[in-house]
């Protein structure tokens, strides 16, 4: 079993769920409504160290790991799941390849940059295929002093808020995944903009936008790791920011959660409380029960990548089932409210929202069922 959280641990959580109650809650909605990125609310993250939990300390990071990660996002992600999402792209999956696979040079600059609260992003997806990487048009060519890039990304996270990131490209396009390597790319650099910026169902504080390549030329020290390994090295990343994903999820349900308990003991009907009425105890008993159980699956899978352990099919597991189980728990949120669960003044409207995208991004449900499928059949 690994999921039992030690002292610094619930330390952390405390710390992280006094400062979301105070500095985020009260204000979350409004910045849904006007689609604003919190700035200054980031700047204190970065400063009590949250943003930087899980990156090395020798570059100015805390030096945790995914347990802690995950206890971040989960309790961001109880406020506001769009900047639970700036959090675990910008500090997590955006950084994962440039701590194992950085040169000194490249994690001592960005680790300490993305630790003391600059917002990096991680471009990956493309419009022909975000589950099929062989499709990437983004490519890549050698210039003299180092490589030019141009192609579109699209659905990329912190696409306005970030200031560098990873994006990956193909020298041969077409010929599927050989040929892709990774670059690390500062925004502001000739040739590099930020394109479209989707209109989307929720999660709204946070943006997703295209970012546009159009012959940006880059230095020979910006590619990541070596060359041709940046599907591997996509993938990696990939792997191991599912939980985390996993941990927004349990996150924005346990929230839904918590308010249809609050609500059910108010609310009357034919003169009693909802949490009275049988219908509604086993809406909430099988809310509860997939909420445990969602709970134990992320940081079972968060403690094994912490001892070491690639843990692909746990957290898949984790990603699969708390994304799933955080929908079946808002759908029945909105449904405990009745008609109030549906308008904007209360927050299950907007968790419901905030819920749909996490069983896609990161690997939908269906690549989940895959990736495990995969790791099982390769057991037996
Ligand atoms: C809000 C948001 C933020 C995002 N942030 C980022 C980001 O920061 N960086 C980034 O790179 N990307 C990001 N994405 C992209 C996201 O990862 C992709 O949308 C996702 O991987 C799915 O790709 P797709 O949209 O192209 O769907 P497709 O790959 O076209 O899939 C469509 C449907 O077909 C199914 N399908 C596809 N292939 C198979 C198969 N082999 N077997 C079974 N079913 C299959 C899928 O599960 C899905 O149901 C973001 C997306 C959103 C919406």
């Amino acid at each position: 079993m690994h999921f039992e959280h030690t002292e610094e641990e619930r330390l952390f959580r405390a710390a992280v769920r006094e400062f979301v109650q105070s500095e985020i809650s009260p204000h979350a909605a409004r910045w849904e409504e006007e689609e604003r990125f919190p700035w200054d609310t980031w700047r204190q993250l970065a400063e009590l160290g949250v943003c930087g939990v899980a990156l090395p300390a020798e570059y100015g990071g805390g030096g945790g790991g995914k347990t802690l990660m995950c206890i971040a996002t989960e309790e961001l992600s109880r406020a506001s799941a769009g900047l639970a999402t700036a959090y675990l792209v910008g500090c997590g999956i955006a950084l994962d390849g440039i701590c194992k696979h950085g040169t000194e040079a490249q994690k001592k600059e960005y680790v300490t940059r993305c630790a003391s609260g600059e917002v990096a992003f991680f471009a990956l997806t493309e419009a022909a295929g975000g589950s099929d990487l062989g499709t990437m048009q983004t490519r890549y060519r050698e210039t003299d002093s180092g490589y030019s890039l141009t192609g579109t990304k699209t659905f990329i996270s912190n696409g306005e808020e970030s200031s560098f990131g990873v994006v990956f490209a193909s020298k041969k396009p077409g010929e599927g995944h050989r040929g892709v390597s990774a670059f690390i790319l500062n925004k502001d650099i000739p040739g590099c903009s930020v394109g479209k910026k989707e209109k989307k169902t929720g999660q709204l504080c946070s943006s997703t936008t295209e970012i546009v390549l159009d012959d940006c030329v880059l230095p020979r020290e910006s590619m990541l790791g070596k060359e041709g390994h940046g599907v591997r090295i996509a993938l990696e990343a990939i792997d191991k920011s599912r939980v985390a994903v996993a941990a927004q999820a349990l996150g924005i349900a346990a929230a839904a959660y918590d308010e249809s308990i609050r609500y059910a003991k108010e609310r009357q009907a034919f003169g009693k409380a909802l949490g009275q009425l049988q219908t509604i105890q086993w809406m909430i008993a099988d809310m509860s029960t997939e909420l445990e159980a969602a709970r134990l699956l992320t940081y079972s899978a968060a403690s094994l990548i912490d001892e070491g352990n690639p843990a692909i099919r746990e957290s898949a597991m984790a990603k699969l089932f708390a994304t799933e189980a955080a929908g079946r728990i808002c759908h029945n949120a909105v449904q405990i409210f009745g008609g109030y669960g549906y308008i904007r003044e209360t927050p299950v409207e907007r968790f419901s929202r905030d819920q749909r995208v996490t069983e896609i991004y990161e690997g939908t449900s269906e690549m989940q069922r895959w990736a495990i499928a995969r790791q099982v059949l390769k057991m037996k």
